[in-house]
């Protein structure tokens, strides 16, 4: 841990070379790292932002899922984070895979370690080109959700196994799906029939509840719907033997409102008194298995102490208005919203920073002495958007200085862009499960 893993080790440009997975909890991987930075280095890197993955909370959710959803196969929806050791652990635990694109499948199958059968391609609008590398690879299970993809399919790959996705109600969810996605329930007979005349394979039905679902009720609505649709295809001369459940399941570190476990004990439940043990359901979690297990550090690279108008702030105090605070510092870090912290407009994050080093002590999860102020908290680009906290708590920090922020493993790194210039922020490993490394 003395010197930074170097992106070259990365297992994207070289799948034969890991990189170095270590054995330190979260907080002490970043105490190392920031003891190794050298403030005096000309090296531009040895300061960028950097997440920290652990490996043994993505194993201690698998086991999780296999304890309380058993009949249940999870299908890593790869969207959310396709860091190349994570599917390699997924893949090792007998995971599959939910692939998006061409591209997506193409990683899974470069794995080497992944039959075509363990990955199902779940986007209902799919590009022709894809269709037919979905054939070539034998990728077999695809979802559909309308009858123009029914043809684009019969042209492109004729035999695959098809899956149609049916409307939900997403309304309890942060990412509503349905708004683009699934076949409402009046349109799903005649999406059958055209099956039927084309003389496709349907399997069965998919749903997804919507992502960052906050109400568990909603699986098992969706599975009762997804029962009405088996029972269609029965009229049709289907019969259907594989559910999808979606995604939408939630994070380890989200507690508030919806857990897994009540998830697990309404899915789990309707699933069994729904459905026979002939029908093979599987389910598509992304969030659920990486949300907490990666933390992002950030250092503080600029600060702006921020002069108010007294007299200003004394007149709105006067007239009660609320917030009367103003932050009186702007502090800047080397990752933003068009990096790491996309997840803020397109997963609806609240990302807050905590102190890591104030002085040079180390403060991870520990209370920094001193008072805290009102600061606002921005990216390093050149565009007013890029702004994480507009209102955050914190002790006088210095350039240089460090600031985390956990739960960062979902929807982050995988839509980071390298605008104005700046690097997607790299991931350095480490588990705290030991036997991790067995799997790797
Ligand atoms: N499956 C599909 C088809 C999706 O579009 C998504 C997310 O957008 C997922 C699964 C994963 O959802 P989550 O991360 O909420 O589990």
């Amino acid at each position: 841990l003395k010197t930074r893993v170097k992106s070259d080790m990365k297992t994207s440009s070289s799948p034969l070379v890991l990189p170095p997975v270590h054995t330190l909890p979260i907080h002490e991987m970043l105490q190392a790292q920031h003891q190794s930075f050298d403030p005096e280095s000309e090296d531009a890197e040895a300061e960028n932002a950097f997440f920290v993955a652990d490996l043994g909370e993505v194993y201690r959710q698998h086991l999780r899922w296999k304890a309380l959803l058993p009949r249940i196969e999870p299908f890593f929806a790869m969207k959310c984070n396709p860091d190349p050791m994570v599917l390699r652990l997924l893949a090792s635990l007998g995971v599959g895979f939910d692939c998006a694109s061409k591209n997506e499948i193409q990683t899974v199958l470069d794995l080497g370690t992944v039959h075509p059968n363990r990955i199902i391609y779940a986007n209902p609008c799919k590009q022709n080109a894809f269709v037919q590398y979905a054939r070539r690879n034998s990728v077999m299970m695809m979802t559909f959700d309308n009858a123009e993809e029914l043809h684009k399919i019969k042209r492109f790959h004729p035999d695959a196994h098809l899956v149609l996705r049916i409307l939900t109600d997403d309304s309890k969810s942060l990412c509503k799906l349905g708004l683009k996605f699934g076949a409402p329930l009046d349109t799903t007979g005649y999406l059958l029939a055209t099956a039927r005349e084309l003389g496709l394979n349907v399997i069965g039905v998919s749903f997804h509840v919507g992502s960052g679902c906050f109400d568990a009720n909603a699986f098992g609505e969706a599975v009762v719907r997804a029962r009405r649709v088996f029972d269609q295809a029965t009229e049709h001369g289907y019969h259907f033997r594989f559910l999808d459940v979606g995604g939408g399941f939630p994070s380890a570190h989200v507690t508030d409102g919806i857990t897994f476990e009540k998830v697990a004990a309404i899915l789990g439940s309707t699933v069994d008194a729904l459905f026979g043990p002939e029908v093979r359901v599987i389910a598509e979690p992304g969030r659920y298995y990486v949300g907490s297990a990666f933390t992002l550090a950030t250092q503080v690279i600029a600060r702006r102490t921020i002069v108010h108008d007294v007299a200003a702030q004394d007149k709105e105090e006067e007239e009660g208005k609320e917030d009367k605070e103003q932050p009186a510092h702007m502090y800047y870090i080397n990752d933003g919203m068009y990096g790491s912290f996309n997840c803020i407009m397109f997963d609806h994050q609240v990302c807050e920073p905590q102190v890591l080093l104030k002085d040079g002590a180390f403060a991870y999860k520990q209370e920094v002495d001193g008072e805290r102020g009102m600061a606002s908290v921005w990216g390093p680009t050149c565009d007013s958007i890029d702004c994480i906290s507009t209102r955050a708590r914190l002790p006088l920090m210095e350039t240089g200085d460090w600031m985390y922020f956990e739960n960062m493993g979902a929807y982050t790194i995988t839509a980071a862009s390298q605008f104005n210039g700046f690097r997607r922020s790299e991931v350095l490993y480490t588990t705290t499960e030991p036997e991790v490394v067995l799997h790797l």
